[in-house]
Formats: C-alpha cells, sequence, structure tokens
C-alpha cells in the first residue's frame, strides 16, 4: 500500500475549537466549509457536534451533507441562497442562511415561508466583495423584520485585512459596521480566525474560526495565541528509493537542482496529485524521521525528492512528514508563496485517517 496519508488529530480538532471560545468569550461557529478545509467535513463537524455552539458552510449542498449524516446543531450558509427555490430546503433543514444582496431579501419577501428563518445580515463595511452596502442595510434590517417571514436576525460583516496587525483597515471596518447598525438591537459577528486571534477588542456575540480550527496560523508574523493552536493533519510519507549521487548531478523534471556535493538522495511517495504544492522550491522544510530537512529539485506527481545527507540513520522506509507537528503547514504554504488554508482544501487521492 502506497505510503502517503494524512492523519486528522480530532483532539486537536476539539482543542482549537474550545480556544476560539476562550479567549473570545463568545458563542462560534465552526467553520467547515470546502470539506473541513480538506480535513472531512462530516468527521470534523461530529468531532464538534457536542460543544459547537453551529457550523458554517460555504452552500446548501455543504450543509446538506451535514444533515445527512446526523448533525442537528444550526448550520449556517455563509453565501446564502444561490437561488431562491433554496428557501424550501433551508426551512425543511433549519439552515440560517446569510443575506447579503437585495435580490436575496427580495427573495425572502416574496417567498411563502412556513417556519420564520433565522438571518445572517451581512454588511459590506469596505471588504467590497459581498454584503449590503452601509446606507441600505438599516433599510433591510426593517424589512426582513416587517416581513413576518423572519424569527431572528443577526448583524455581521467580514474583514479583509485582520491577518495584518499593524494595519488600521479592520479598525476601520468596525467602524462602519457600528455606525450601521447604531440602534438596532441584534447579536452581531465580525471575527473570523485573524480577528479571533489578533483584533481581542472587536465585539461579538459570535465568532467564525476556519483555518485556526485545523491549527494553521493565518499570520505571517508570530502571534501569542496563534501559537496555542494544535496542528490537526499531519501530511506524510515514506522513502521509497535511495541514491548517493556525487557532486554535479541533475535530480528530477528540468534538472531545476543540481547537486553542490556528494549527496544522498531520498525519494518519498508524495506529490502534487496529492496536493503537495508544486510551487514549493528547493529548500521548503520536511522532517525525516523527526530530523529536519530540505526538499530538492522540483516536485512531480506522485514523488518528490529530499536531502538526506547528514541524516545517516535515514534511508528506505524513513518517516517524512511533509506538514503537521513538525513542519508547520503555514511554512510550506509560505515556501510555495501560497496560504495554509490553500494547501489543505488541494489534499486528494491521500487517505485521511482519523486518530
Ligand atoms: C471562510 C469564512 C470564515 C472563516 O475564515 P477563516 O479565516 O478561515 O477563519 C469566516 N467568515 C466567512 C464569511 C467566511 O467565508
Amino acid at each position: 500500500m502506497r505510503p502517503a496519508r494524512a492523519l486528522i488529530d480530532l483532539e486537536a480538532l476539539r482543542h482549537n475549537y474550545r480556544l476560539a471560545r476562550e479567549v473570545t468569550g463568545a458563542k462560534a461557529l465552526a467553520v467547515v466549509k470546502a470539506d473541513a478545509y480538506g480535513h472531512g467535513a462530516v468527521r470534523c463537524a461530529q468531532a464538534l457536534e457536542s460543544e459547537a455552539n453551529g457550523f458554517a458552510v460555504a452552500c446548501i449542498e455543504e450543509a446538506l451533507e451535514l444533515r445527512a449524516a446526523g448533525i442537528t446543531k444550526p448550520i449556517l450558509l455563509l453565501e446564502g441562497f444561490f437561488e431562491a427555490d433554496e428557501l424550501a430546503l433551508i426551512q425543511e433543514h433549519d439552515f440560517w442562511t446569510v443575506v447579503h444582496s437585495s435580490w436575496q431579501l427580495e427573495a425572502i419577501e416574496r417567498a411563502s415561508i412556513a417556519k420564520p428563518l433565522t438571518v445572517w445580515l451581512k454588511l459590506d463595511s469596505g471588504m467590497h466583495r459581498v454584503g449590503l452596502h452601509p446606507a441600505e442595510y438599516r433599510d433591510a434590517w426593517q424589512r426582513l423584520m416587517a416581513s413576518g417571514k423572519v424569527a431572528k436576525i443577526v448583524l455581521m460583516s467580514h474583514f479583509a485585512r485582520a491577518d495584518e496587525p499593524d494595519c488600521t483597515a479592520s479598525v476601520e471596518q468596525v467602524a462602519v459596521f457600528e455606525q450601521a447598525r447604531a440602534g438596532l438591537t441584534a447579536e452581531v459577528s465580525l471575527r473570523n480566525s485573524p480577528a479571533v486571534l489578533g483584533w481581542p477588542q472587536v465585539p461579538s456575540d459570535w465568532v467564525r474560526p476556519g483555518i485556526m480550527l485545523y491549527g494553521a496560523t493565518p499570520f505571517e508574523v508570530a502571534m501569542p495565541l496563534a501559537e496555542r493552536l494544535k496542528p490537526v493533519m499531519t501530511l506524510e510519507s515514506k522513502i521509497i528509493s535511495v541514491r548517493e549521487l556525487p557532486a554535479g548531478q541533475p535530480v528530477g523534471y528540468g534538472a531545476k537542482f543540481v547537486t553542490e556535493r556528494p549527496t544522498r538522495v531520498g525519494v518519498v511517495a508524495m506529490g502534487y496529485a496529492d496536493g503537495y504544492p508544486r510551487h514549493a522550491p528547493t529548500g521548503t522544510p520536511v522532517s525525516i524521521d523527526g530530523q529536519p530537512s530540505r526538499l530538492i529539485g522540483r516536485v512531480s506527481m506522485d514523488m518528490l525528492t529530499v536531502d538526506l545527507t547528514g541524516l545517516p540513520n535515514a534511508g528506505l522506509g524513513s518517516r517524512v512528514e511533509l506538514w503537521g507537528n513538525e513542519v508547520l503547514a503555514s511554512d510550506v504554504a509560505a515556501c510555495a508563496g501560497t496560504i495554509p488554508y490553500q494547501i489543505f482544501c488541494n489534499l486528494r487521492r491521500v487517505p485521511l485517517i482519523y486518530v
């Protein structure tokens, strides 16, 4: 059997969820969209179900998968419905829906609603992706309240730059939010993971942690709270071939790496078809039997090469950690010019083993 696999530590997931609750004192929707950032949405939701206040997903397809697996806690659709006819399923399964656009508001006004909805009304406080304009926010709230089709409204917005600790954009977004919601009596929800970890002063009845649940920091700089996260996924495999090369020999596609000295090269059963980033350059950290080493040469589809020079005990069958507790996914992502969100979401082909 091919030794490539991803171990998923559900106790670490629970630890990270509790951390989000503890540091904010807020209720927390565990964001499990995109198959829980590659960690398996059903298994992750089941692991959190007894203590989570609820879950958040990107679309009704993801929400239905959780309900079908027996998840009974609230599930928020982060972009609401994409077509008005989803409102029937939203009622049937008790989903909570975001309203981010006036067409969604009108669809609710027109729909026949037997069971009043829970709506998270989204304000565009400066990110300019989705959300109602500040000038139309209060009117939208009043129309929903007057529609008779809504039981509860939570006021929400989303940060564009919360992962930049010295940037004032988040403070400005909070000010826009506060002004737009002045006088409206309702719970509020603003904070994603970087805002949970880095912006303690932001008001929150509800927080929406995603990446931090999986134990990766959204920050490029060190943050004290991020040190308390526990990595959930360990991506590992084994050395399947070893060769000793003299100086001056190319390794792998494109001969992008040429040995500078006599080098012991290990071949690992892991490649970009598993989701390991192809753009990870020579020097990207790996851990071999617990010892730090580095990727060398180009990542291929099913294999990659590592430097075993200086690791005399490492060889055929040695365990290689691509990311996990020894090598942080956020460091691998940074080397590859991307973010841990993307390298988790890209995971495929490798079996997920829950521990
Ligand atoms: C994905 C998402 C989150 C979670 O973001 P993280 O940075 O992973 O914590 C929160 N809120 C909304 C609206 C989202 O789309």
